[in-house]
């Protein structure tokens, strides 16, 4: 199992809630024994220094080489926050290393207006998800941001619209006809996993809010040069589109 640290220092981490609690109660950790730790998104050997049921704290060894999230960011147009919930949840099962809630000009008022206290939940919710799915890193989850800015601040080289209307290119030609840099994976320099990602492979995916996006929106993806793509003729629920379309891409970006 690797724990992941809540707080820390270059040398130090510290586990608290149910870590420490599971470590000093159950498995009665003891200072001198070695862990594998996640600390700041990196694994690393580490060495208990103190245990407490409140606190375990670690001096960190050696790093080890860990596996690197998907380089995949999804805009996630705000919808239903229990649906929104499970989406945040499955990708992060899959590999997902960013999701920004996009505020959308038909995401509900009462959703728009509340997104943002709803932030911190859906980190807590990122981090739960990587622990069950036993990943190094945990997704960031970005505050949630208007379709124009989030658009305009995209740097992915390739960026793809998922849309449920009359588009003919599938989401797998798209993603084969991306830059043939996304079938050379070079493993992450020692940079953060993020900054590490070969810069070609960064794609981008879209999913609009239940009611679709509005032609002034589908405009603003054609003037940032979004590649419109369909998951085939049947209309899916956001969350169903977001992740199979994630589950799609991660098969040409593992
Ligand atoms: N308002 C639309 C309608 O009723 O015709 C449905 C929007 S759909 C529930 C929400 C989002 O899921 C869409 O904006 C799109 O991003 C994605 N989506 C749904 N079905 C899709 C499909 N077959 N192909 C690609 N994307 C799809």
């Amino acid at each position: 199992r690797r724990w992941i640290a809540d707080t820390w220092t270059p040398t130090t981490a510290s586990l608290t809630g149910d870590q420490a609690a599971h470590l000093a109660r159950v498995l009665r950790a003891e200072p001198g024994q070695i862990y594998d730790v996640v600390s700041n998104g990196f694994l690393h050997r580490a060495e208990i220094l103190t245990v407490s049921e409140k606190e375990v704290l670690f001096t960190l060894h050696e790093e080890l080489q860990s596996d690197a999230a998907l380089p995949l960011h999804l805009l996630l147009a705000v919808f239903k926050f229990d649906h929104m919930e499970w989406a945040i949840e499955k990708a992060t099962e899959l590999g997902i290393a960013k999701i920004t809630p996009i505020l959308a000009r038909r995401t509900e008022k009462h959703l728009a207006q509340s997104a943002l206290k709803r932030s911190e939940r859906w980190r807590r919710i990122a981090l739960e998800a990587s622990k069950q799915s036993r990943r190094t890193d945990i997704p960031e989850i970005a505050d949630p941001t208007p379709l124009k800015s989030a658009l305009e601040s995209e740097k992915s080289p390739t960026r793809i619209l998922l849309s449920e209307t009359e588009q003919t290119q599938t989401l797998t030609a798209a993603l084969e006809g991306a830059s043939p840099a996304t079938k050379d994976r070079v493993p992450h320099p020692s940079q953060s996993h993020r900054e590490g990602w070969e810069v070609d492979r960064q794609t981008a995916l879209a999913i609009g809010p239940e009611g679709g996006w509005t032609p002034e929106e589908m405009s603003l993806f054609t003037t940032h040069q979004w590649q419109p793509v369909t998951l085939g003729p049947r209309i899916l629920r956001a969350e169903t589109a977001a992740i199979a379309a994630i589950a799609i891409a991660a098969t040409h970006l593992a």
